[in-house]
């Protein structure tokens, strides 16, 4: 494939594209844009194995041969690259120096994580190309943050706020102020860990399970009902005689019951994995609407709720956007979601100047689908890190 791209002379050398890199556990995936992120130049991202059980080193080996993938295919040369913008799933300071590592390596490798990850990805490209490429890394929900605005808003200077958050494995997020996220002192924007209460009206449903561990040793954030985990924690609960009868009593105040089949199915997957008996809960919410699979999701998307309620009087936000894995539910299955979350901010709040509707705390998927890569290149150039 061959691309006509405007050079632009970036610091004494003719470029004409950026790379944006999204680093996963599992994966790395690797887009390039014109100067301006406006034009994406691959029909399809390339798609590599991150090896990130081996440390840092072996991952960057991986993201150069994707760089290389990616230049060969747009038959540009490395220096026509202007910046390089990667995307880490960890907590990390501008610079890119990544702090703790929840996501990368295995328990063993995970402190060789804890290094300048956007340097040695520079140092070992300056040795490739033969020549300095600014690179910039960043943490990958601000990233995804970063790209929903710019679907949005493109390069517009209006005065707006979002709340981002993808929710997934855990719960991610990002504030973004006036097209650029805001950081307080480096960390702001961890929404997955801000303390929630269960709220009064569903005092009852929680009884059950009043203090949840999250990953990050606290009890109460957010992220400890919100998340896989926490569905995962709360599907065994619900499988046991407890737990079944309390949903049992609650579904029949809805006329709804428990489809005998799906509780079986989800039973012998959960003793097999306890990941996949989850992931088949939101199969099975989507596909079949089954009631049961719904009232376990339905507590995600009640603390979803909850958080925007608490964030409100704070930030006072435009919207709340909703990002990641339930994204990828249909679009029936989305509206159901939705309307739950938005059922519970409408419950918890009770103040007038917060009520959602469009232009104020409007709560919404994401429309971006979260295109890190893309999102970090335009997180380097607002950064001026990278021009
Ligand atoms: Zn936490």
């Amino acid at each position: 494939m061959s691309v006509n791209l405007e050079k632009q002379n970036f610091n004494g050398r003719m470029v004409s594209l950026r790379i944006g890199v999204d680093l996963g556990g599992n994966d790395v995936k690797l887009g390039a844009t014109d100067l301006s992120a406006q034009k994406k130049l691959l029909p399809e991202l390339v798609k590599k194995p991150s090896l990130t059980q081996d440390g840092p080193q072996r991952t960057i080996g991986q993201i150069v041969d994707g760089i290389k993938e990616v230049l060969a295919q747009l038959s540009v040369d490395w220096s026509e690259v202007a910046t390089i913008a990667v995307t880490v799933p960890c907590p990390c300071t501008h610079d890119g120096h990544i702090l703790n590592v929840p996501n990368l390596g295995t328990p063993e490798t995970k402190h060789l994580w804890e290094v300048p990850f956007g340097e040695l990805l520079a140092a070992e490209v300056s040795k490739i190309a033969a020549g300095e490429i600014p690179v910039f890394a960043c943490n990958d929900a601000n990233a995804a943050g970063q790209d929903e605005d710019f679907e949005r808003f493109g390069n517009s200077n209006q005065p707006r706020t979002s709340v981002f958050i993808t929710t997934g494995t855990g719960l991610g997020g990002c504030v973004i102020s006036d097209g650029g996220v805001f950081f307080g002192l480096g960390q702001a924007g961890e929404l997955g860990h801000t303390k929630i209460s269960v709220p009064a009206p569903y005092a009852d449903r929680f009884a059950s399970d009043p203090f949840p561990q999250c990953g990050c040793g606290a009890k109460g954030c957010v992220e400890a009902r919100a998340s896989l985990s926490g569905l995962i924690r709360r599907l065994g609960w619900a499988l046991g005689d407890e737990g079944k009868a309390f949903i049992q009593r609650d579904l029949e105040k809805h006329d709804k019951h428990i489809d005998a089949e799906i509780f079986s199915t989800l039973s012998q997957l959960y003793e097999q994995s306890t990941k996949k008996a989850a992931y088949n809960v939101r199969t099975f919410a989507d596909e079949r609407q089954d009631a049961f699979c719904r009232w376990l999701l339905d507590d995600w998307a009640i603390m979803l709720g909850a958080l925007f309620a608490s964030v409100a009087p704070v930030l006072h936000p435009d919207l709340f956007i909703i990002g990641g894995g339930m994204t990828e539910m249909s679009v029936s299955a989305r509206d159901w979601f939705i309307s739950v979350v938005r059922e519970s901010y409408a419950q918890i709040n009770q103040q007038s100047c917060f009520d959602s509707q469009p232009g104020n705390c409007e709560i919404d998927w994401s429309v971006s689908r979260d295109q890190g890569w893309r999102g970090a290149i335009l997180m380097g150039m607002r950064a001026h890190q990278i021009q």
